[in-house]
């Protein structure tokens, strides 16, 4: 294959400044007994929020270093944007700081902002004219790094709040969703694939979202890609001719790689009976079973020519032996028959070809978990529920997709499969 360069993130810059900054947070309340005050310059009252000293320094004349960056090359805004210090961010720019202003690196303080997802600060940053399109050298946009650290709630906020693009792409061709897939951040993922994020794009390296989730064999990652996608994706080839599937074996994610390629499979079903919503299974072939073991013990032995010589006790037997075998075919007929406890999916929604810029997280449903998106309904779903990729549906109390009764075991079906 060809040869795909290893992903950085981009920000091994910021990492080095991130562990510094976590020292820095580490000793929020004060130096420990022995230790250096950290707190010397505007740069550290800024890291660890404290404005009382910030003031000191900008009243004594500091208030230049708010425009300039530190040794590093940082800037006073990035580190309260990094730290989550919104009233220290709002002091910094009423005194001067620029909140557009760059690091060696091309980042802003919003790009900080969305390492550790600091939401109150990118109100405070986008408030005054802050760029929610502020792109580094690496071509990386506050989407980009949002998807990078699986900030999916900032990532939603400045989305639905600041209509930042999600489909953005960085210099190497890559988009939020393609970062949030290579780092196995699922939560992101649904999040992305919930606002209609191009999931078939190709990177310079000819590689989808799918492409990099099956390089790092992220199974919960490539999952949630699957049921969401097309078949379109799985069958793509990147620059060196490969499939995902084809990548995955050679990482040596084999389980991920079956379950890949049994995606792929056309069954028989898809075959021959298009555009179903819901599969055959084996439902039919049981059926068939038990009525032809029916017609034999009927032929053999109720309709035998010799039965009317056996008891009585065992011809009752026989004949309360086929009445059960009715009333089970009925339940059996209306387990496979009932609905499960489908919740409905939003088709307003899936027939809309505008891209889904808010979501409404005042719904009843909403607890909070990201996880609650599904993708493919385009609905949030209560807990407890799960989409089923067979039936392809959301089931409310979600067990098991059962193959013998072709039907999923949800909230409704679960006290007739017990009857059964
Ligand atoms: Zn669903």
């Amino acid at each position: 294959m060809a040869e795909i360069e290893v992903v950085t993130d981009g920000g091994s810059a910021r990492r080095d400044v991130e562990e510094e900054g976590d020292q820095r947070r580490q000793g929020g309340g004060g130096p420990a007994a022995g230790e250096p005050d950290p707190v010397v310059d505007v740069y550290s009252a800024a890291a660890y929020g404290d404005l009382e000293r910030l003031r000191g320094f900008v009243e004594r004349g500091g208030a230049a270093a708010l425009r300039e960056p530190d040794g590093n090359g940082y800037h006073a805004l990035q580190w309260a944007a990094l730290n989550n210090y919104p009233h220290v961010a709002l002091y910094l720019i009423e005194h001067g700081a620029d909140v557009n202003a760059t690091d060696h690196a091309g980042q802003t303080a919003l790009h900080w902002a969305a390492v550790r997802g600091s939401t109150s600060v990118s109100d405070v940053l986008m408030e005054h004219g802050a760029r929610v399109e502020a792109a580094d050298v690496n071509g990386y946009r506050a989407v980009h790094v949002a998807a990078q650290y699986g900030q999916t709630s900032f990532l939603h906020h400045i989305i639905s709040k600041y209509g930042a693009d999600f489909d953005a792409l960085d210099n190497d061709g890559r988009s939020a969703l393609h970062w949030a897939a290579y780092k196995g951040n699922a939560d992101t993922i649904r999040l992305l694939l919930f606002m209609d994020a191009n999931q078939v794009r190709q990177d310079k390296n000819g590689c989808t979202p799918l492409h990099w989730a099956a390089i790092r064999g992220n199974l919960e990652v490539c999952t949630v890609l699957v049921h969401a996608g097309t078949k379109e994706e799985l069958t793509l080839n990147d620059s060196g001719g490969l499939t995902p599937v084809q990548l995955a074996a050679e990482k040596g994610h084999r389980h991920l790689s079956n379950i890949l390629s049994n995606a792929i499979k056309v069954s028989f079903e898809d075959k021959f009976f298009p555009g179903r919503s819901r599969k055959i299974g084996y439902a039919p072939f049981l059926f068939a079973y038990l009525v032809i073991c029916l017609i034999l013990f009927l032929n053999s032995i109720v309709f035998a020519p010799n039965f009317s010589r056996i008891t009585a006790t065992a011809g009752l037997w026989s004949w309360a032996a086929v009445s059960l075998f009715f009333a089970s075919q009925v339940q059996f007929y209306r387990v496979s028959r009932k609905n499960p406890g489908y919740i409905k999916a939003n088709t307003k929604r899936l027939d809309s070809k505008e891209p889904l810029m808010e979501i409404d997280l005042t719904n009843s449903s909403w607890t909070g978990n990201w996880s609650q998106l599904c993708p493919t309904c385009k609905i949030i779903r209560p807990m407890r529920s799960k989409h089923c990729p067979t039936c392809k549906h959301c089931v409310e109390q979600f067990d098991h997709h059962c193959p013998w009764i072709s039907n999923c075991v949800g909230k409704v079906r679960c006290r007739y499969v017990f009857l059964c």
